[in-house]
C-alpha cells in the first residue's frame, strides 16, 4: 500500500449545465463547483488547464494563424487543383492530416479541418507540440514539466489510444503502485455532444458509463493507496446549434478580396481577420456590424478574458457569434453540427465543472486554469507522503524550487525529439475532428 494517489479525470465537454440536474458522480464525488471556462476551443482550454495560465500567457489559442513565412503547408498547395468533391471529403482530409502530421513531426493533435488548399500556404499551425507532454506548451511550463522536474512518476492518457485502452493502462499502473499522480483524459463525450446535441438520451447513457469506469478505478486505487484524492472536471460545456450563419458568402460578396486585401480564418463560432489595407478593414468592419448573430469583440474585452495578443498573432479583428449560432461553412467544417462550444465564456452553456471527493475546494478555484493549482498542490503532497514512507528525503531540489507557473517568460518551445507514428489522434470516435 502507498499513502496517496491524486487522480485527475478530465472529461471533455462535461459542462456544468450538463450535470447540474444530473446525479452524475454524486455517490463518490459529492462536492461540486461551477468553473468559468477559457475563451476559445479545446486548443485553448486544454493548455490552460495543463499550465495554470491563460491564452495570452501561454499562447496556445486557436490552431490556424496567418503566417505565410512560417507556413509548413506550402507542399500542399498543388492539391488545390483536385476537385472539391475529393478535397472536402472527411475521409480524404483525415488521411492527409495523418500523413502531414507525421511528415512535419507534429507531436500534438493535428487536423487540416476544412482549410481550402488554395490558401493553406498562408497559414501556420500553432500546436506543433503536445500539451500532454513536458515541453509541450508554446510558452512556459505545464504540469508534466512540473512532475518531471520533481521526479514524480505519473500516468497520463495516450491520445492515440481509445478511452477503454487508456482505462486498462491506468488500472495496470495503479495495480503496480508505480505512480504518484494520474491524469486521465476522456474525449468521447465532446464528440458525442457535437453529433447529437445536449438533450439526446445518449448523453446521460455516456455519463452512466463514465460513472462505472470511475467507480472501478476508485475501487482499484483504494486497494493500493490509503487515500485517493479524486477530481473529475471539464474544460467547457456545449450549446445546441439553433441557427446557421453563412458568414463566408457575406464577406466574399464584398469588394475586398481574400489573400489580396485581407485574410480570414472562419472558426465555428469566430471569424479572425488580418487586413492588408484600410479600405478592407473598413468595409469588412461595416459588414460585420450589420450581422445580428454576432459582434466584434473589443480589445479591452479580449484583454479581460486574457485572450488579447498585442502582436495580433491570432487576428487583428475577432468576430464572435451568439451562443447557439454556428458559422457554416467554416474552415473547421463544411457541414452543420448539432452542438458547439467556443462561445463567450459567460454564456450559459460555456461553464465547466469540477467534482471531487475532497471535503473542501479552495475559494480561489473559480476558473479552469485554477485546476493546475489543485494538481500541483496534490502532486507535492503525494510526493512528500509517498516518499517519507520510503524514508527518502521529501525536500524539493533547488532547481525545481525555481519553477513558477506564473513565470510566462520561460519558453517551453523545445522540440520533442521523438517521432510520433501514424496513430489516430484524440478527438472522439469515427474520425470526428477535435473542436
Ligand atoms: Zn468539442
Amino acid at each position: 500500500m502507498k499513502p496517496i494517489l491524486p487522480l485527475f479525470i478530465f472529461i471533455d465537454a462535461c459542462g456544468w449545465e450538463l450535470i447540474r440536474n444530473d446525479p452524475f458522480a454524486r455517490d463518490f464525488a459529492p462536492n461540486r463547483r461551477r468553473l468559468e471556462s477559457v475563451f476559445g476551443y479545446s486548443s485553448a482550454c486544454v493548455p490552460s488547464i495543463l499550465s495554470g495560465r491563460w491564452p495570452q500567457e501561454h499562447r496556445n489559442w486557436c490552431y490556424f494563424v496567418y503566417d505565410p513565412k512560417h507556413s509548413p503547408f506550402k507542399a500542399l498547395r498543388p492539391l488545390r487543383w483536385l476537385p472539391r468533391a475529393v478535397t472536402s471529403r472527411r475521409i480524404f482530409r483525415r488521411w492527409l492530416s495523418r500523413f502531414v502530421r507525421a511528415r512535419l513531426n507534429f507531436c500534438g493533435y493535428f487536423d487540416l479541418y476544412n482549410i481550402p488548399f488554395k490558401y493553406i500556404s498562408l497559414f501556420d499551425f500553432t500546436e506543433k507540440n503536445s500539451p500532454l507532454k513536458p515541453g509541450g506548451m508554446n510558452c512556459g511550463p505545464n504540469i508534466f514539466d512540473f512532475l518531471e522536474l520533481r521526479d514524480i512518476p505519473c500516468h497520463v492518457s495516450d491520445p492515440a489510444k481509445s478511452e477503454l485502452e487508456n482505462l486498462e493502462d491506468i488500472t495496470a499502473d495503479i495495480d503496480s503502485e508505480r505512480i504518484g499522480f494520474a491524469f486521465i483524459y476522456w474525449p468521447e463525450l465532446d464528440g458525442l455532444l457535437h453529433r447529437v446535441g445536449n438533450q439526446s438520451p445518449e448523453v446521460p447513457l455516456k455519463l452512466r458509463q463514465y460513472e462505472q469506469w470511475i467507480k472501478r478505478l476508485l475501487a482499484a486505487a483504494q486497494e493500493h493507496y490509503e487515500e485517493v484524492r479524486l477530481y473529475v472536471f471539464s474544460d467547457h460545456g456545449m450549446a445546441n446549434c439553433e441557427e446557421l450563419l453563412d458568414l463566408k458568402t457575406r464577406i466574399e460578396a464584398l469588394e475586398a478580396r481574400m489573400a489580396h486585401d485581407y485574410v480570414v480564418v472562419y472558426d465555428s463560432t469566430m471569424a479572425r481577420f488580418w487586413f492588408f489595407n484600410e479600405r478592407a478593414r473598413r468595409e469588412i468592419g461595416e459588414c460585420l456590424r450589420q450581422v445580428p448573430q454576432g459582434r466584434i469583440v473589443p480589445d479591452d474585452e479580449l484583454d479581460e478574458l486574457r485572450a488579447f495578443f498585442p502582436d495580433r498573432y491570432f487576428g487583428e479583428l475577432i468576430f464572435l457569434v451568439r451562443e447557439g449560432v454556428l458559422i457554416v461553412p467554416s474552415d473547421m467544417g463544411a457541414r452543420p453540427l448539432r452542438a458547439m462550444h467556443g462561445y463567450h465564456p459567460r454564456d450559459k452553456q460555456s461553464y465547466a465543472a469540477l467534482l471531487t471527493n475532497q471535503p473542501e475546494i479552495p475559494d480561489d478555484i473559480t476558473a479552469i486554469p485554477d485546476i493546475f493549482r489543485l494538481m500541483t498542490r496534490d502532486a507535492e503532497l503525494a510526493r512528500a507522503r509517498n516518499r517519507s514512507r520510503n524514508q527518502e528525503p521529501a525536500s524539493v531540489d533547488s532547481r525545481s524550487q525555481d519553477f513558477d507557473a506564473s513565470d510566462a517568460v520561460v519558453t517551453g518551445t523545445r522540440t520533442t525529439p521523438e517521432i510520433i507514428g501514424l496513430g489516430e489522434s484524440s478527438g472522439g470516435a469515427g474520425g470526428f475532428p477535435r473542436r
